[in-house]
């Protein structure tokens, strides 16, 4: 093993085992939706929907997303710090 693979604190490692969470859980999709040909694509989270309540919220009501009210208070704040 090179001294560059020392290194690098053990990612390696890390990276092996977060493939293999991923590769479990590509299973379990596979095997809860065998008649799904992108079944893998759910690993994630496991779920095939697109209700109101698990979508985005612009595409459900027209609300604005976590994400985008967060960063509209942040322009806020930064124009309240340079208008003292
Ligand atoms: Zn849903």
């Amino acid at each position: 093993m090179s001294r560059e693979m020392d290194c690098n604190n053990g990612k390696d490692k890390k990276r092996d085992y977060r493939r293999q969470q991923k590769d479990k859980k590509k299973k379990e999709a596979r095997d809860i939706y065998p008649e799904d040909d992108e079944a893998e694509k759910l690993a994630d989270h496991l779920k095939n929907c697109s209700c109101q309540a698990c979508c985005n919220p612009r595409k459900g009501w027209g609300e604005k997303t976590m994400q985008e009210r967060r960063m509209e208070l942040n322009e806020e704040e930064d124009f309240d710090y340079t208008s003292f």
